[in-house]
């Protein structure tokens, strides 16, 4: 086989940063809230001015032991913090606290599904450090202005194993990332925000070569979107390069969104080198075993074990299941509903259809739904007790979510009650065969497809009505 032919695998990286929504800032008492007035959320420490010494915020630490025992980390008794050196006019002190050769969780994996099953991606470590500033070039004035609000903001960098291998299965691990934070309520997660951003590394290779290729890094990825076409883009780039025989250099590059094209930022010769060292000015942070297994004990139920229960307790299939699992709130508003109405099928349904359209379409969450879950299991209790028909019921939700007012009460407002009483239906039946001869005519000389037009018909005098069944039933005894 010739080198143009052999069939080339990537391997892929990724190094995840995450914001964690604690209230205050990991080593200073100023707030982490966003969009306040430049510069208004600082204080000595985020300033970096001299004498003044980080204190460690405990709920940090707390956070990123969740997110460590989430993804099967070893949490470390002892960490350590260091100092990562670099100038640039977002980071005061001239250095950022991060931890390097001690980081807080080590060794660790997840499970992402994929469209062919299920694919253990490998954790190296979770660490701890602090946010930078934000840097932004007013134009008109030719000037650069610096925002220290973020500085100091807690983060933690998640550093996956080079195991990934498509760009699929890269957007498959942000999301899962992204689901478990979320899951945790330690980070809002949102990407297009800033409190997810990706680093993707990425190499290729000849299938079957045991040694990796040289990884160029890209930076500057801020959607799932540009996760996968970033991506896509480098392993299409590299994959060219190694077909002609030409040498990959290790550099790093940017994702420009704008040309849908990485293009190189530094190469290895301009590598930094952050001359680490501890920071002398926090302790080594030890944490005692006992409060690790408290925290493991008040875990929540986790996306993965969500998925299996809703299974296996509602035998859903995995499309519902994953769908009802994204958002641990939607989870929530489920397994309520079913406790209320036992229906499980129907109701994910009508959540995946009806209401999440709606909340869609409306621009809302499931936190600010106007329909309760017991309202919405109300719902289809009705349509399983045949007090309304499933087209009907379609209206009053639509009234559910207008109004928030409950099933019952609408139903009887409107008068929307199934007709079920037979002479009723038989005398409609009969006003609309005699309505159109021309169709019963058509009918009884062999067109059978006029069953239906009559059915609509009746549905449509009763206004919707009729019990459907009752229709057919009804007809097809009066038709022959
Ligand atoms: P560096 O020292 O350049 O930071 P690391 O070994 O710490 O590199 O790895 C950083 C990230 O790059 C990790 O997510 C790792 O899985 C990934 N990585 C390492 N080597 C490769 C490679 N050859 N191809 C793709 N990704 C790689
Ligand atoms: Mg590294």
């Amino acid at each position: 086989m010739s080198s143009s032919e052999k069939p080339i695998e990537a391997v892929i990286g990724l190094e995840v940063h995450c914001q964690l929504s604690t209230d205050s800032k990991i080593f200073a008492t100023s707030s982490t809230a966003a969009g306040e007035k430049p510069n208004s959320l600082t204080d000595p420490v985020t300033l970096g001015l001299p004498g003044c010494l980080p204190v460690l915020n405990k709920k940090v630490v707390e956070y990123a032991i969740k997110l460590g025992l989430a993804t099967h980390c070893e949490i470390q008794r002892e960490s350590v913090f260091a100092r990562k050196h670099y100038l640039y006019p977002d980071l005061p002190k001239g250095y950022q606290i991060s931890q390097y050769e001690k980081p807080i969780c080590l060794d660790g994996h997840v499970s992402v599904r994929l469209k062919d099953g299920v694919k253990r991606i490998g954790i190296t470590r979770i660490h701890l450090e602090e946010d930078a500033g934000k840097s932004s070039h007013v134009d008109d004035e030719a000037i650069s202005v610096v925002d220290l609000n973020r500085a100091g903001v807690p983060l933690v960098e998640i550093v996956s194993e080079p195991d990934i291998r498509s760009s699929e299965e890269a957007g498959a691990y942000m999301r899962l990332l992204r689901q478990t934070v979320r899951y945790l309520d330690i980070s809002d997660g949102n990407l297009e925000e800033g409190s997810l951003r990706c680093d993707a590394n990425i190499s290729v290779r000849y299938e079957g070569e045991e040694k990796f290729g040289t990884k160029v890094e890209v930076k500057n990825i801020n959607s799932f979107r540009y996760v996968e076409k970033a991506i896509d883009y480098e392993i299409e780039r590299q994959s060219e390069m190694l077909r002609n025989g030409e040498a990959i250099s290790q550099e790093t590059r940017l994702w420009d969104e704008a040309k849908g094209k990485t293009r190189s930022m530094r190469s290895k010769e301009f590598a930094e080198d952050y001359r680490y060292f501890p920071d002398p000015d926090l302790l080594p942070l030890m944490v005692e075993t006992d409060w690790i297994e408290s925290i493991k004990e008040a875990l929540p139920e986790l996306p993965d074990q969500m998925f299996e229960r809703f299974k296996s307790m509602y035998g859903l299939d995995d499309y519902n299941a994953d769908v009802l699992t994204q958002e641990s709130l939607v989870a929530r508003y489920y397994d309520q509903a079913v406790s209320v109405h036992g229906n499980p099928s129907a109701l994910a349904n009508w959540m995946g259809t009806e209401l999440f359209g709606r909340l869609n379409k409306e621009g809302k969450t499931i936190e600010d739904c106007p329909v309760s879950p017991e309202n919405l299991a109300d719902l289809v209790r009705l349509i399983d007790e045949e007090v309304i028909s499933g087209k009907i019921a379609k209206k009053v939700f639509d009234e559910m979510f207008s109004s928030g007012a409950r099933p019952e009460a609408i139903v009887e407002q409107q008068g929307l009650r199934q007709i079920t009483d037979e002479s009723a239906i038989l005398a409609i039946v009969e006003q609309v065969l005699e309505a159109n001869p021309q169709q019963l005519e058509a009918y009884k000389s062999g067109k059978d497809k006029m069953f239906g037009f009559f059915v609509g018909q009746v549905m449509k005098q009763s206004e919707g009505k009729a019990n459907p069944q009752l229709v057919n039933k009804l007809l097809k005894e009066k038709l022959t």
